[in-house]
């Protein structure tokens, strides 16, 4: 299985840009050493799998998709690449993604392109992009992700695979390069629900080294996704979000997302599921208020990059002090959209400012929780699109970041209130996937696998 897709990336990547680190000798290796032992223990072993590049790994180069980490070979790996490991799969290789998760198409890579297996010319999404052409192109049979706004569930969407964000804090986010903690999230993807489930339950759990994990068992996803695929969903009450793809929703969508949309809903009636429009006025803020926050934490967290401990120095040839070397290393090593959101986010935390923009948005995420929570009380899940388009030709949005943004309308909510969301198949639009966004309370992820194979 490792040597197959070995070769179909050899075959494949050079067009597809799905990697950008294979690790083919060491695949291979360790492929023959869990033959020679045997695969008893787990269901997971001498299985491939691919790793967003935002994972550290160690002895393995690992750049988050930016020039300023070119070089880099982490001394240790993060808890969920240890725990893949442990499990027995085989490190395929890391894989493309938007520089330091900053984007919805993998355009912002500081390295190359990646294309949509389903159209080449077109963007797999993002900032998971490489993960999702790796599954979807058959580079990879799942991968890993991050999502802090969406990076996981659009380019699964627009892939035409499962993708899921897990509750905040029951994936462990030790080891992975930190874009906006609170909001940070690593999960799967895959091609089924129950491949999904299966690598979901690999890597969750309490990790001691994260202090932002939850203290409670491995929610159990894999039963969820088999009684799921039964097809029954009676007694489920399921909220269509009026304000996500529902009655009142605003521009932007695909006429073609909404009639498939429309089609999944109706799908879930006939699976026996009690089907009710549910209004979430605070979730249209969502996009102001992520675009706030995530930038913030962001310019705390990449003040890390100085061109000391990591990846590239420039300059330092004797004739400069180090607040020039740190300078030159920032310019040349972050690229523009990291720098946009660098300048964003120490702006909106500065002083005079911080009450009328960071605050606010924080307030904003409140209210965004307690919509949550308030539609919560009357139903188990909430539905909408995952994203309001289809996959874009490479190039439309890269001069217009604020139609970039666009494309997260649909997943800010869970994010910023740290629910679970699966995106799963739902049709094709236009010969592109369209994806079912489901959302569920904290911890109740189970609910996500369960609805998502019911429909797949
Ligand atoms: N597209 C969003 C952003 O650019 C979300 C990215 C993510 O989830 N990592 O911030």
């Amino acid at each position: 299985v490792t040597r197959a897709h070995l070769d179909r990336i050899a075959t494949e990547d050079g067009d597809l840009g799905a990697y950008l680190h294979v690790t083919a000798d060491a695949a291979l290796q360790r492929a023959g050493e869990i033959d020679a032992a045997g695969t008893a223990g787990t269901g997971l072993a001498g299985i491939p799998v691919a790793l967003k590049d935002v994972f550290v790994t160690e002895g393995v180069p690992t750049t988050s998709g930016s020039r300023i980490l070119e070089g880099w070979r982490p001394p240790y790996s993060a808890t969920v690449a240890s725990r893949l490991h442990d499990a027995g799969t085989v490190l395929l290789g890391k894989t493309n993604m938007d520089e330091f998760a900053m984007g919805s198409s993998t355009e912002n890579s500081a390295y190359r392109v990646t294309r949509n297996p389903w159209d080449r010319d077109r963007i797999p999404g993002g900032s998971s992009g490489g993960s999702s052409a790796a599954v979807a192109g058959r580079l990879a049979p799942f991968a890993l992700g991050t999502d802090t706004g969406g990076s996981i569930r659009q380019p699964a969407a627009v892939t035409g695979l499962v993708g899921h964000k897990p509750t905040y804090g029951s994936v462990s986010r030790y080891g992975l390069i930190a874009f906006s903690s609170s909001l940070d999230q690593a999960g799967p993807m895959a091609r089924t629900v129950m491949d999904a489930a299966l690598l979901h339950e690999a890597i969750g759990g309490h990790d001691p080294r994260d202090s932002t994990s939850i203290d409670t068992r491995v929610l159990a996803v894999v039963e969820a996704a088999r009684r799921g695929a039964g097809g029954d969903l009676s007694g489920l009450r399921v909220g269509v979000v009026r304000e996500l793809g529902g009655e009142g929703a605003g521009e932007g969508y695909d006429t073609g997302v909404l009639e498939r949309f429309a089609e999944a809903v109706a799908l879930l009636e006939a699976a026996g599921a009690d089907v009710r429009e549910v209004s979430c006025p605070a979730f249209d803020l969502a996009l102001p208020a992520y675009y706030l926050i995530a930038p913030s934490e962001a310019s705390s967290n990449l003040a890390r990059f100085e061109g000391m401990r990591f990846g590239i120095r420039v300059g330092d040839d004797g004739s400069r002090d180090i607040d020039e070397v740190m300078a030159l290393t920032r310019e040349q090593g972050f690229g523009p959209e990291v720098k946009r959101r660098i300048i964003l986010g120490t702006y909106a935390l500065s002083a005079g400012y911080y009450d009328a923009y960071y605050g606010q948005a924080q307030k904003v995420r409140t209210l965004i929780s307690r919509d949550f929570s308030a539609a919560f009380d009357g139903v188990d899940v909430l539905v909408s699109p995952t994203s309001p388009t289809v996959a874009w030709p490479i190039g439309a949005r890269v001069d217009d970041p604020l139609a970039m943004y666009a494309a997260d309308l649909c997943t800010l909510p869970a994010s910023l209130a740290g629910v679970p969301a699966i995106s799963v198949p739902c049709g094709l639009s236009e010969g592109l996937p369209v994806g079912l966004q489901v959302m569920a309370p904290a911890l109740a992820d189970d609910r996500c696998y369960r609805v998502a194979a019911a429909v797949e």
